[in-house]
């Protein structure tokens, strides 16, 4: 069951992640899919993306 934006829980300030710049984000996941490379942060769709992306780095498998 899906909860509404209402009752869903927020999580708390120290638990969140900056979602970091859309561009950025989106050229580090254009240049992965790009080159066909298999990176931990997309298999296993990390959570620190957003953050990493900004800054321009992933890790490989
Ligand atoms: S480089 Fe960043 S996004 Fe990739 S796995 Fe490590 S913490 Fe997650």
């Amino acid at each position: 069951m899906v909860k509404s934006a209402e009752t869903r829980e927020r999580l708390p300030e120290w638990l969140r992640r900056p979602i970091g710049n859309a561009s950025d984000l989106s050229t580090v996941q254009q240049i992965i899919k790009h080159h066909q490379t298999h990176t931990i942060c997309e298999e296993g769709r990390c959570p620190n993306r957003g953050e990493c992306y900004a800054q321009k780095t992933a890790t490989f498998c």
